[in-house]
């Protein structure tokens, strides 16, 4: 029999609760819920989940907390929830250790895709974009790490070494958020924090690498957050 992968749904409100832990049990997932912030800091570290849901406006405590308390002990996926328009709370959890976040309300298809793509980076499993020879391959985009060739279509597409350097990274977080400031502290190291520069090397690689660099498809951009390179088109 399978091993059933363990989700804590920490959320306060219960109709939410109730609702998603339907869905993720009909997906073939085991969950425990929390209302509050202490009751999840409580389960993580008595059940070992595979993996965290957690709702940033919490009752008892701040969502924030209760991710600091977590990460000062497990590296646990965390996916925070947050509202829209809080876009500093959600580069706030990012900075302080979740690995993505879900944007109220959201649709299950794309909390499902979430969940995978969380669990896949953790067990460090080789997903069908991952060949084991180093390369990544998402719709027509092909990127090969030991040639350092980036394709679109068939055709080669010449990136400067900083625009190489900005696709590998996300191609290697592929599916996940990259805060701006995480970017450039990996691509440029800390002493620079210059918005602009990522922003016109971003521009760059997406008139390369997209049919239609406004409506990008491989990169997209997480308004006020970062990027994420999609791992499917
Ligand atoms: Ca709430």
């Amino acid at each position: 029999m399978k091993h059933k992968l363990l989700i804590l749904l920490v959320e306060d409100e219960a109709g939410i609760s109730n609702f998603i832990s339907t869905v993720l049990t009909s997906n073939d997932y085991n969950v425990i819920q929390a209302e509050k912030g202490k009751d999840a800091i409580a389960l993580a570290a008595s059940h070992s989940p595979d993996l965290i849901l957690l709702d940033l406006g919490l009752p008892d405590m701040d969502g924030i907390q209760v991710l600091e308390k977590i990460r000062s002990w497990s590296n646990i996926p965390i996916i925070v929830v947050s509202a829209r328009g809080h876009e500093r709370e959600k580069v706030e959890a990012l900075d302080l250790g979740a690995d993505d976040y879900i944007t109220k309300p959201f649709g299950i298809s794309e909390l499902l895709a979430r969940i995978r793509t969380e669990v896949r980076h953790s067990q460090n499993l080789q997903d069908e974009n991952h060949a084991a020879d180093g390369k990544v391959k998402v719709g027509g985009l092909d990127i090969d790490y030991d040639k350092r060739i980036v394709k679109v279509d068939n055709k080669e597409v010449h990136l400067t070494p900083i625009e190489y350097k900005i696709i590998v990274l996300l191609s290697k977080n592929i599916g996940k958020v990259l805060t701006h400031d995480y970017i450039i502290k990996e691509i440029w190291g800390p002493f620079i924090n210059e918005n602009q520069t990522l922003r016109v090397n971003m521009a760059n690689i997406r008139r390369k690498i997209e049919a239609n660099p406004a409506e990008p498809k491989y990169i997209v951009t997480e308004v006020g957050v970062g990027y994420r390179m999609m791992d499917e088109v």
